[in-house]
């Protein structure tokens, strides 16, 4: 784990990047704010968390770092220690955790909607959804001591994913009144994650469905083998690809109240009080 702190004191605010070894872009986007040497107005610490991982471009050495966090990762795993570090390094800050994924381009944030921090962040943020983890939080990095907004910043590997984990970084610290600057919250179409969708044994998988659009009850929304797999009721899917995760397409997810409020009500006023209520 590699931490570079920008200004002096102690930080409330962090940006974590590296969690999964293979996501590279949050990591790109902590050396390029290093490089800029901003002015900051607060202290902030930039986290590299997994760099084990990174420098083998797997996801994980023995478990998965965003899993690991609970009881039910092995002690002598690297992931498990590494949790604990990080959880540590983090504690008491509000912290954007960057990752990047293989289900869909643009950036949308996962997090636990009914917390305070995530209503004040995430509708400030070049994000087109929420996925709302609620009580998904078990053994996540969420079990940390800290405000957590984690993200997705595109597809995994790519130049864009690496721009927009840059662009979502700084309008965090922005937003948290360690850079300069004001932002607008915009109101974010939300979606409540369900079930996951398993994967039968097969050596190729295929999907259909594109992510947050309905799949209707008997749709075909992917494949295993070739053989087609049928929704039996309708769902919204979330985080779906082929080849994401090893037993799992994805999750169901549905529709949710959105978070945030568009820009006629009131966002002026709405600027300035999140920026005196996040200090
Ligand atoms: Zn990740």
């Amino acid at each position: 784990m590699r931490v570079v702190q920008l200004g002096e004191g102690t930080p409330e605010v962090s940006v974590v990047g590296g969690i999964h070894g293979d996501e590279p872009c949050g990591v790109r986007a902590i050396e390029r704010l290093e490089a800029d040497e901003p002015d900051v107005k607060r202290p902030v610490k930039l986290v590299v968390a997994n760099e084990r991982a990174l420098e083998r471009g797997v996801r994980y050495v023995d478990a998965d770092l965003n899993r690991a966090f609970g009881a039910d990762t092995p002690e002598d795993a690297h992931e498990r220690r590494l949790a604990e570090s990080l959880a540590a390094e983090i504690e008491g800050t509000t912290a954007l955790s960057i990752h990047s994924t293989q289900s869909h381009a643009d950036p949308f944030a996962v997090s636990d909607g009914r917390q305070e921090h995530v209503q004040t962040v995430v509708p400030r943020l070049s994000v087109a959804t929420l996925v709302d983890v609620e009580e998904f939080g078990g053994g996540r990095l969420f079990a940390a001591d800290a405000d957590i907004v984690e993200v997705e910043a595109g597809l995994q590997g790519t130049e864009t994913a690496a721009e927009n984990a840059y662009t979502l970084a700084r309008e965090f610290l922005t937003v948290m009144d360690v850079l300069p600057g004001d932002t607008v919250p915009r109101e974010i179409p939300t979606f409540r994650m369900g079930d996951p969708i398993p994967k039968p044994p097969a050596d190729e998988y295929e999907v259909f469905a594109e992510n947050f659009q309905e799949v209707e009850e008997g749709e075909t929304f992917a494949a295993a083998d070739g053989d087609p797999l049928v929704a039996d009721e309708s769902f919204w899917p979330v985080l779906l690809s082929p080849y994401g995760y090893e037993n799992q397409f994805g999750y169901e997810g549905e529709p949710a109240p959105n978070i945030g409020q568009s820009p006629s009500e009131g966002a002026n006023s709405t600027s300035v009080s999140s920026r005196s209520s996040a200090q």
